[in-house]
Protein backbone atom coordinates (compact mmCIF):
# COMPACT_ATOMS: atom_id res chain seq x y z
CA UNK A 1 0.00 0.00 0.00
CA UNK A 2 1.79 3.35 -1.25
CA UNK A 3 1.54 6.13 1.16
CA UNK A 4 2.47 9.50 -0.68
CA UNK A 5 3.77 12.10 1.68
CA UNK A 6 3.60 15.66 1.54
CA UNK A 7 5.42 17.39 4.52
CA UNK A 8 4.84 20.94 3.59
CA UNK A 9 5.75 24.72 5.49
CA UNK A 10 6.39 25.91 8.60
CA UNK A 11 5.36 22.82 11.31
CA UNK A 12 4.90 20.47 8.18
CA UNK A 13 7.81 18.61 8.47
CA UNK A 14 8.26 18.02 12.04
CA UNK A 15 4.54 16.85 12.51
CA UNK A 16 4.62 14.65 9.47
CA UNK A 17 8.45 13.07 10.91
CA UNK A 18 5.92 12.05 14.18
CA UNK A 19 2.98 11.22 11.51
CA UNK A 20 5.60 8.76 10.00
CA UNK A 21 6.93 6.88 13.51
CA UNK A 22 2.93 6.28 14.19
CA UNK A 23 2.69 5.00 10.97
CA UNK A 24 5.31 2.74 10.74
CA UNK A 25 4.49 1.14 13.96
CA UNK A 26 0.96 0.72 12.70
CA UNK A 27 2.40 -0.97 10.10
CA UNK A 28 5.25 -3.46 11.65
CA UNK A 29 2.08 -4.43 14.36
CA UNK A 30 -0.62 -4.87 11.65
CA UNK A 31 1.35 -5.97 8.98
CA UNK A 32 0.25 -3.49 6.13
CA UNK A 33 2.85 -3.30 3.62
CA UNK A 34 3.04 0.20 4.01
CA UNK A 35 5.29 1.74 1.30
CA UNK A 36 6.13 5.67 2.53
CA UNK A 37 7.35 8.05 -0.26
CA UNK A 38 8.12 11.34 0.51
CA UNK A 39 7.60 14.41 -1.66
CA UNK A 40 8.29 18.47 -1.15
CA UNK A 41 5.96 20.57 -2.03
CA UNK A 42 5.43 24.20 -0.52
CA UNK A 43 8.24 26.46 -0.46
CA UNK A 44 11.04 23.77 -0.14
CA UNK A 45 9.80 22.62 -3.57
CA UNK A 46 10.09 26.38 -5.21
CA UNK A 47 13.74 26.71 -3.97
CA UNK A 48 14.28 23.36 -5.98
CA UNK A 49 12.16 23.88 -8.98
CA UNK A 50 10.31 27.35 -9.22
CA UNK A 51 7.23 25.49 -8.20
CA UNK A 52 5.01 24.59 -4.85
CA UNK A 53 3.25 22.32 -6.63
CA UNK A 54 5.68 20.39 -8.79
CA UNK A 55 3.20 18.68 -11.76
CA UNK A 56 4.29 15.39 -11.27
CA UNK A 57 3.01 15.13 -7.85
CA UNK A 58 -0.52 15.27 -9.22
CA UNK A 59 0.34 11.64 -11.11
CA UNK A 60 1.81 10.77 -7.66
CA UNK A 61 -1.37 11.24 -6.06
CA UNK A 62 -3.03 8.95 -8.70
CA UNK A 63 -0.71 6.11 -8.20
CA UNK A 64 -0.94 6.25 -4.52
CA UNK A 65 -3.50 4.53 -2.26
CA UNK A 66 -3.38 7.42 0.52
CA UNK A 67 -2.09 10.93 0.29
CA UNK A 68 -1.36 13.15 3.85
CA UNK A 69 -1.00 16.37 3.10
CA UNK A 70 0.55 18.88 5.59
CA UNK A 71 0.07 22.29 6.07
CA UNK A 72 1.14 24.69 3.65
CA UNK A 73 1.95 28.74 4.20
CA UNK A 74 0.16 29.97 0.94
CA UNK A 75 0.02 33.14 1.71
CA UNK A 76 3.80 33.89 1.88
CA UNK A 77 4.37 32.03 -2.26
CA UNK A 78 4.90 34.13 -4.98
CA UNK A 79 1.96 34.91 -6.92
CA UNK A 80 0.56 31.89 -9.26
CA UNK A 81 2.14 32.84 -12.44
CA UNK A 82 5.56 32.47 -10.95
CA UNK A 83 5.22 29.09 -9.59
CA UNK A 84 3.22 29.92 -6.07
CA UNK A 85 0.72 27.44 -6.64
CA UNK A 86 -1.41 26.85 -2.67
CA UNK A 87 -1.24 23.36 -3.19
CA UNK A 88 -4.39 22.90 -0.74
CA UNK A 89 -6.28 24.72 -3.67
CA UNK A 90 -5.16 22.62 -6.57
CA UNK A 91 -5.84 19.25 -4.84
CA UNK A 92 -9.30 20.22 -4.15
CA UNK A 93 -9.70 21.18 -7.63
CA UNK A 94 -7.80 18.64 -9.36
CA UNK A 95 -9.64 15.63 -7.73
CA UNK A 96 -12.57 17.65 -6.94
CA UNK A 97 -12.62 16.85 -3.74
CA UNK A 98 -16.11 18.59 -2.53
CA UNK A 99 -16.26 17.44 0.89
CA UNK A 100 -14.27 18.52 4.02
CA UNK A 101 -14.96 16.19 7.12
CA UNK A 102 -13.09 17.99 10.16
CA UNK A 103 -14.30 16.50 13.50
CA UNK A 104 -13.75 17.65 16.70
CA UNK A 105 -14.40 16.20 20.13
CA UNK A 106 -13.11 16.54 23.82
CA UNK A 107 -10.78 14.04 24.24
CA UNK A 108 -10.21 12.15 27.77
CA UNK A 109 -7.28 14.41 29.21
CA UNK A 110 -6.91 17.09 27.13
CA UNK A 111 -7.59 20.43 28.49
CA UNK A 112 -10.75 21.76 27.04
CA UNK A 113 -13.01 24.61 27.20
CA UNK A 114 -16.04 22.53 27.01
CA UNK A 115 -17.02 19.58 29.30
CA UNK A 116 -18.40 17.95 25.99
CA UNK A 117 -18.71 17.97 22.37
CA UNK A 118 -18.66 15.32 19.48
CA UNK A 119 -19.21 16.54 16.14
CA UNK A 120 -17.88 16.81 12.35
CA UNK A 121 -18.29 19.53 10.38
CA UNK A 122 -19.38 18.87 6.66
CA UNK A 123 -17.73 22.27 4.73
CA UNK A 124 -18.37 22.18 0.77
CA UNK A 125 -14.93 22.10 -0.67
CA UNK A 126 -14.97 23.60 -3.93
CA UNK A 127 -17.34 26.78 -3.95
CA UNK A 128 -18.13 29.48 -1.72
CA UNK A 129 -16.36 32.80 -1.33
CA UNK A 130 -12.94 30.73 -1.90
CA UNK A 131 -12.29 33.28 -4.80
CA UNK A 132 -8.88 31.88 -6.24
CA UNK A 133 -11.07 28.33 -7.05
CA UNK A 134 -14.55 29.03 -7.79
CA UNK A 135 -14.10 30.10 -11.40
CA UNK A 136 -14.14 27.64 -14.51
CA UNK A 137 -11.18 30.70 -15.21
CA UNK A 138 -10.15 33.74 -13.81
CA UNK A 139 -10.45 35.01 -10.21
CA UNK A 140 -13.33 35.94 -8.56
CA UNK A 141 -11.78 38.87 -6.60
CA UNK A 142 -10.97 41.79 -8.60
CA UNK A 143 -10.52 45.35 -8.31
CA UNK A 144 -12.85 47.28 -10.93
CA UNK A 145 -10.97 50.86 -10.20
CA UNK A 146 -8.12 51.10 -7.54
CA UNK A 147 -10.49 52.08 -5.45
CA UNK A 148 -12.95 49.10 -5.14
CA UNK A 149 -12.38 45.64 -4.55
CA UNK A 150 -15.10 43.08 -5.48
CA UNK A 151 -15.31 39.42 -5.03
CA UNK A 152 -18.08 36.76 -6.12
CA UNK A 153 -19.33 34.19 -4.08
CA UNK A 154 -20.36 30.68 -6.37
CA UNK A 155 -22.76 28.19 -4.57
CA UNK A 156 -24.60 25.33 -7.04
CA UNK A 157 -27.32 23.21 -6.72
CA UNK A 158 -25.27 20.70 -7.42
CA UNK A 159 -22.98 21.46 -5.42
CA UNK A 160 -25.23 22.03 -2.29
CA UNK A 161 -26.75 18.87 -3.18
CA UNK A 162 -23.93 16.64 -3.29
CA UNK A 163 -22.31 18.05 -0.11
CA UNK A 164 -25.71 17.60 1.38
CA UNK A 165 -25.98 14.18 0.62
CA UNK A 166 -22.53 13.49 2.64
CA UNK A 167 -23.46 14.95 5.57
CA UNK A 168 -26.79 13.20 5.96
CA UNK A 169 -25.20 9.95 5.38
CA UNK A 170 -22.54 10.87 7.85
CA UNK A 171 -25.88 11.73 10.39
CA UNK A 172 -26.58 8.16 9.44
CA UNK A 173 -23.58 6.68 11.23
CA UNK A 174 -23.62 9.20 14.19
CA UNK A 175 -26.70 11.02 16.03
CA UNK A 176 -29.10 10.92 13.29
CA UNK A 177 -29.15 15.02 13.40
CA UNK A 178 -27.72 17.38 10.88
CA UNK A 179 -27.86 21.26 11.35
CA UNK A 180 -27.66 23.58 8.22
CA UNK A 181 -25.23 26.46 8.89
CA UNK A 182 -26.07 29.46 6.38
CA UNK A 183 -27.10 33.47 6.09
CA UNK A 184 -30.06 32.83 3.95
CA UNK A 185 -31.83 35.86 5.96
CA UNK A 186 -29.33 38.49 4.09
CA UNK A 187 -27.57 36.04 1.51
CA UNK A 188 -31.50 35.01 -0.20
CA UNK A 189 -30.39 33.87 -3.21
CA UNK A 190 -27.24 32.25 -2.86
CA UNK A 191 -27.59 30.85 0.78
CA UNK A 192 -30.54 30.38 0.19
CA UNK A 193 -30.15 27.68 -2.73
CA UNK A 194 -27.73 25.75 -0.35
CA UNK A 195 -30.65 25.48 2.11
CA UNK A 196 -32.82 24.93 -0.21
CA UNK A 197 -31.24 21.80 -2.08
CA UNK A 198 -30.45 20.40 1.82
CA UNK A 199 -33.78 20.36 2.49
CA UNK A 200 -34.38 18.43 -0.58
CA UNK A 201 -31.80 15.94 0.03
CA UNK A 202 -32.95 15.90 3.39
CA UNK A 203 -36.62 14.39 2.12
CA UNK A 204 -34.65 11.19 1.25
CA UNK A 205 -33.22 10.94 4.91
CA UNK A 206 -37.05 11.42 7.12
CA UNK A 207 -34.95 9.33 10.13
CA UNK A 208 -32.42 12.10 9.76
CA UNK A 209 -33.67 15.91 12.09
CA UNK A 210 -32.65 18.77 10.18
CA UNK A 211 -31.75 21.57 12.35
CA UNK A 212 -31.34 25.32 10.26
CA UNK A 213 -29.25 27.84 12.54
CA UNK A 214 -27.75 30.95 10.88
CA UNK A 215 -24.20 31.75 10.87
CA UNK A 216 -23.76 34.29 13.24
CA UNK A 217 -26.08 32.78 16.18
CA UNK A 218 -23.74 29.32 15.12
CA UNK A 219 -20.85 30.96 16.58
CA UNK A 220 -22.31 31.42 19.55
CA UNK A 221 -24.70 27.95 20.33
CA UNK A 222 -21.60 26.21 18.92
CA UNK A 223 -19.83 27.92 22.65
CA UNK A 224 -23.06 27.69 24.63
CA UNK A 225 -24.69 24.36 23.77
CA UNK A 226 -21.66 22.47 22.11
CA UNK A 227 -22.79 18.97 22.93
CA UNK A 228 -26.17 19.58 20.88
CA UNK A 229 -24.68 19.53 17.11
CA UNK A 230 -23.99 16.40 15.66
CA UNK A 231 -23.13 17.05 12.06
CA UNK A 232 -22.68 20.50 11.23
CA UNK A 233 -23.42 21.08 7.47
CA UNK A 234 -22.41 24.28 5.32
CA UNK A 235 -20.53 26.05 2.63
CA UNK A 236 -17.01 27.06 2.69
CA UNK A 237 -16.34 29.44 4.39
CA UNK A 238 -18.32 29.55 7.44
CA UNK A 239 -17.34 25.66 7.51
CA UNK A 240 -13.73 26.50 7.75
CA UNK A 241 -14.37 29.24 10.59
CA UNK A 242 -16.85 27.38 12.35
CA UNK A 243 -14.56 24.28 12.49
CA UNK A 244 -11.27 26.25 13.62
CA UNK A 245 -13.95 27.28 16.84
CA UNK A 246 -14.55 23.91 17.09
CA UNK A 247 -11.06 22.77 17.50
CA UNK A 248 -10.50 25.28 19.73
CA UNK A 249 -12.97 24.49 22.46
CA UNK A 250 -11.83 20.87 22.29
CA UNK A 251 -7.96 22.09 23.15
CA UNK A 252 -6.64 24.31 20.36
CA UNK A 253 -5.82 23.99 16.60
CA UNK A 254 -3.26 20.78 17.25
CA UNK A 255 -6.19 19.17 18.13
CA UNK A 256 -8.95 19.63 14.85
CA UNK A 257 -8.26 16.62 11.81
CA UNK A 258 -9.83 16.78 8.35
CA UNK A 259 -9.96 15.05 5.40
CA UNK A 260 -10.95 16.05 1.79
CA UNK A 261 -13.26 13.40 0.03
CA UNK A 262 -14.13 13.83 -3.58
CA UNK A 263 -15.94 10.52 -5.86
CA UNK A 264 -12.98 8.53 -5.83
CA UNK A 265 -10.18 9.81 -3.89
CA UNK A 266 -9.35 11.32 -0.38
CA UNK A 267 -6.65 13.56 0.89
CA UNK A 268 -6.13 13.93 4.86
CA UNK A 269 -5.10 17.59 5.73
CA UNK A 270 -5.06 18.47 9.62
CA UNK A 271 -7.43 21.86 9.90
CA UNK A 272 -4.83 24.20 11.30
CA UNK A 273 -2.20 26.30 8.85
CA UNK A 274 1.31 26.00 8.96
CA UNK A 275 2.06 27.52 11.92
CA UNK A 276 5.57 29.34 11.30
CA UNK A 277 5.59 31.33 14.41
CA UNK A 278 6.18 27.91 15.94
CA UNK A 279 7.77 26.19 12.78
CA UNK A 280 11.13 24.58 13.64
CA UNK A 281 10.55 24.60 17.70
CA UNK A 282 9.67 20.78 18.06
CA UNK A 283 6.48 22.59 19.95
CA UNK A 284 3.86 21.78 17.94
CA UNK A 285 1.40 19.29 18.60
CA UNK A 286 1.11 16.45 15.78
CA UNK A 287 -2.36 15.09 16.81
CA UNK A 288 -4.48 16.88 14.09
CA UNK A 289 -1.90 15.54 11.39
CA UNK A 290 -1.76 11.90 13.19
CA UNK A 291 -5.42 11.67 13.40
CA UNK A 292 -6.29 13.20 10.11
CA UNK A 293 -4.37 10.07 8.72
CA UNK A 294 -5.93 8.03 11.01
CA UNK A 295 -9.28 9.23 8.85
CA UNK A 296 -8.20 8.87 5.72
CA UNK A 297 -6.98 4.93 6.89
CA UNK A 298 -10.51 3.95 7.92
CA UNK A 299 -11.99 6.10 4.74
CA UNK A 300 -10.28 3.88 2.70
CA UNK A 301 -10.97 0.53 4.88
CA UNK A 302 -14.40 1.10 4.35
CA UNK A 303 -14.43 1.47 1.04
CA UNK A 304 -12.24 -1.71 0.06
CA UNK A 305 -13.66 -3.41 3.28
CA UNK A 306 -10.70 -4.34 4.52
CA UNK A 307 -10.73 -5.36 8.40
CA UNK A 308 -7.39 -5.38 8.74
CA UNK A 309 -6.95 -1.59 7.67
CA UNK A 310 -9.42 -0.88 9.74
CA UNK A 311 -8.91 -2.27 12.65
CA UNK A 312 -4.97 -0.76 12.42
CA UNK A 313 -7.02 2.47 11.95
CA UNK A 314 -8.91 2.02 15.14
CA UNK A 315 -6.24 1.25 17.29
CA UNK A 316 -4.21 4.20 15.82
CA UNK A 317 -6.73 6.34 17.48
CA UNK A 318 -6.83 4.38 20.59
CA UNK A 319 -3.38 5.00 21.19
CA UNK A 320 -3.34 8.35 20.58
CA UNK A 321 -6.12 8.95 22.78
CA UNK A 322 -4.20 6.86 25.28
CA UNK A 323 -0.99 9.46 24.74
CA UNK A 324 -3.59 12.04 25.15
CA UNK A 325 -4.75 11.01 28.42
CA UNK A 326 -1.62 10.91 30.68
CA UNK A 327 -0.03 14.87 31.12
CA UNK A 328 2.75 13.16 31.41
CA UNK A 329 2.70 12.63 28.12
CA UNK A 330 0.67 15.66 26.56
CA UNK A 331 1.89 18.57 24.06
CA UNK A 332 2.99 21.82 25.22
CA UNK A 333 0.32 23.60 23.71
CA UNK A 334 -1.30 21.99 26.26
CA UNK A 335 1.08 22.89 28.82
CA UNK A 336 2.68 19.06 28.50
CA UNK A 337 6.03 18.51 28.43
CA UNK A 338 6.51 16.71 25.32
CA UNK A 339 7.85 18.22 22.07
CA UNK A 340 6.37 17.19 18.95
CA UNK A 341 9.07 14.25 18.39
CA UNK A 342 8.41 12.54 21.52
CA UNK A 343 4.97 13.00 21.42
CA UNK A 344 5.17 10.25 18.12
CA UNK A 345 7.64 8.40 19.75
CA UNK A 346 5.37 7.72 22.66
CA UNK A 347 2.31 7.16 20.12
CA UNK A 348 4.11 4.66 18.14
CA UNK A 349 5.16 2.78 21.55
CA UNK A 350 1.63 2.35 22.48
CA UNK A 351 0.92 0.40 19.26
CA UNK A 352 3.93 -1.65 19.58
CA UNK A 353 4.28 -2.75 23.26
CA UNK A 354 -0.17 -2.41 24.52
CA UNK A 355 -2.85 -4.75 23.70
CA UNK A 356 -5.17 -2.16 22.40
P1 LIG B 1 -1.35 29.57 7.83
O1 LIG B 1 -1.09 30.90 7.18
O2 LIG B 1 -0.55 28.49 7.20
O3 LIG B 1 -2.81 29.25 7.95
P2 LIG B 1 -1.29 30.54 10.55
O4 LIG B 1 -0.20 30.60 11.58
O5 LIG B 1 -1.88 31.82 10.08
O6 LIG B 1 -0.76 29.67 9.33
P3 LIG B 1 -2.50 28.35 11.84
O7 LIG B 1 -1.29 27.63 11.46
O8 LIG B 1 -3.77 27.67 11.57
O9 LIG B 1 -2.52 29.71 11.11
O10 LIG B 1 -2.40 28.62 13.37
C1 LIG B 1 -2.66 29.76 14.13
C2 LIG B 1 -1.85 29.61 15.42
O11 LIG B 1 -2.29 28.46 16.17
C3 LIG B 1 -0.38 29.36 15.13
O12 LIG B 1 0.28 30.57 15.06
C4 LIG B 1 0.08 28.49 16.26
O13 LIG B 1 0.55 29.28 17.33
C5 LIG B 1 -1.17 27.74 16.67
N1 LIG B 1 -1.16 26.37 16.12
C6 LIG B 1 -1.67 25.96 14.93
N2 LIG B 1 -1.46 24.66 14.74
C7 LIG B 1 -0.82 24.20 15.83
C8 LIG B 1 -0.33 22.92 16.24
N3 LIG B 1 -0.46 21.84 15.47
N4 LIG B 1 0.29 22.84 17.44
C9 LIG B 1 0.41 23.89 18.23
N5 LIG B 1 -0.02 25.13 17.91
C10 LIG B 1 -0.63 25.29 16.72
Amino acid sequence: MKLLILPGDGIGPEITRATAEVLQSLNSRFVLGFEMVERDIGQKAYEMCGQTMPEEIFDEIWDADATILGPVDSYAYPPESEGGVNPSKAVRLKFDLFANLRPSKVRPGVPAMIKNMDLVVVRENTEGFYSDRNMHMGNAEFMPTPEVALSIRKITREGSRRIAQVAFEKARERRKKVTVVHKANVLKVTDGLFLKEVKVVGEHFPDVELEEVIVDAMAALLIRRPESFDVILTTNMYGDILSDEAAELSGGLGFGPSINVGENIAISQAAHGSAPDIAGHDSANPTAHMLSAQMLLQWIAMRREDNQLGNAAMVMEQAINSALRNPDTQTQDVNGPLGTRAFGTVVAEIIKNSNL
